[in-house]
């Protein structure tokens, strides 16, 4: 019985040709075109004015919130509910990440938590986007329009989820995203780093550039300190084909998402999955069961069973705030992020998973719910 993998890369002809190009041809003189093409079509696709591309998510959040000058003494506010990649550079920064409750359905940023949290040091709200379900965003840019912040959308799990037909990462005041080999499409690893600012984009551009200034004529002449965590012109070359094929990638993920719903929601009652509101898109990037809240104990014994079905499920999010990177910093309690993450599961859903397996993982769930 052969594993199924939670997630895996689709790679093809498209993607092996642009690669064996740019491994061939893109020195020299084209040694950014694939970077510079990537970042034209990746702004062109999201209606946004600019995208720079960077080696990971996390670096360009790192290089976001520089660039909004946000440092010792600042907070930000964000999600319990979250992977430490959307933290972190909060943390690098200098800054405090302050961590609240998420919405029961959309499992992310709770708007009224936001509000009771904003306090006078606070710089920004980042919302992410999870499991490509939407945060609130006319809440939260209302939020940070009020009160003077700056909102930046955490959008790695979600590209290709739409509000009111304008896609995740379009509504901030930046926005970043990742193409590590588990999202939607990947360069292997990789992210991206989107504005509507030409200031931010000259910003955070002289910041990936070790803090050299753009026209600067002495060489090796850093005007401050930077960073550099630039993506490679091979890499490029992966996301330019991915990108060509993100809505047969993101059409995948709706019809696997569609069969799991369909096969599960029916007969566990109380069950919820990544929802889609009115208004939206969701791109399930990740399909995600929240089993019921009277079943203590549920979530191990269908962990359990799918193991034994040589299925890689994995568990939600746990609480940032209970990991030992947080325990030093008072948190707010944050009973509905610690109730999901004992009841959330990610299922398989990658490119290529055929019917026949989503039925070996449906089977397995159902198996561990009879436990
Ligand atoms: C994957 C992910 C990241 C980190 O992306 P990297 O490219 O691995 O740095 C950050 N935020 C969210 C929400 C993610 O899902």
């Amino acid at each position: 019985m052969s594993k199924i993998y939670y997630t895996k890369p689709s790679i093809g002809e498209l993607e092996r040709a642009y690669v064996n190009d740019a491994v061939a041809n893109g020195w020299g003189e084209q040694c950014y075109a694939y970077i510079q093409r990537f970042e034209r079509e990746f702004a062109a696709r999201l209606g946004v004015a600019h995208a720079v591309a960077t080696s990971s998510c996390t670096g360009a959040l790192h290089l976001g919130l520089r660039a909004l000058d946000i440092g010792p003494g600042d907070e930000v506010i964000l999600a319990d509910m979250n992977w430490i990649a959307s933290a972190a550079p909060v943390c690098y920064v200098g800054a405090q990440a302050v961590l609240v409750d998420v919405l029961p359905d959309s499992w992310c940023l709770d708007p009224a938590a936001v509000a009771r949290a904003i306090t006078p040091r606070t710089k920004a709200i980042i919302a992410v986007h999870l499991y490509g379900n939407l945060a609130a965003l006319a809440e939260l840019r209302a939020l940070a329009t009020a009160h003077g912040l700056a909102l930046i959308e955490d959008a790695a799990e979600a590209l290709g989820s739409r509000y009111q037909g304008r896609g995740a990462g379009a509504w901030g005041d930046l926005a970043v995203f990742s193409f590590h080999g588990t999202k939607l499409m990947t360069t292997g690893e990789g992210g991206m780093l989107v504005t509507n600012s030409t200031a931010l984009r000259t910003r955070v551009e002289q910041l990936n550039n070790h803090g050299r200034a753009a026209g600067e004529l002495r060489q090796f002449w850093p005007a401050e300190l930077g960073h550099k965590y630039k993506m490679s012109n091979i890499q490029a070359a992966l996301g330019c084909a991915q990108l060509e094929r993100l809505d047969e990638l993101l059409a995948r993920k709706r019809a696997i998402f569609a069969y799991y719903a369909r096969a599960l929601l029916p007969v566990i009652d109380g069950a919820q999955m990544n929802p889609e509101p009115p208004d939206t898109l969701n791109s399930y990037w990740m399909p995600t069961l929240m089993l019921p809240e009277d079943c203590p104990g549920a979530r191990d014994t269908v962990l359990h069973s799918l193991a034994e079905a040589g299925v890689d499920a994995r568990l939600v999010f746990q609480p940032l705030s209970r990991t030992p990177v947080f325990a030093a910093t008072p948190q707010a309690s944050n009973p509905q992020a610690a109730g999901l993450a004992l009841r959330g599961l990610n299922l398989p859903s990658y490119h290529e998973l055929t019917e026949a397996e989503q039925d070996r993982v449906i089977a397995a769930v159902l198996q561990g719910l009879k436990r």
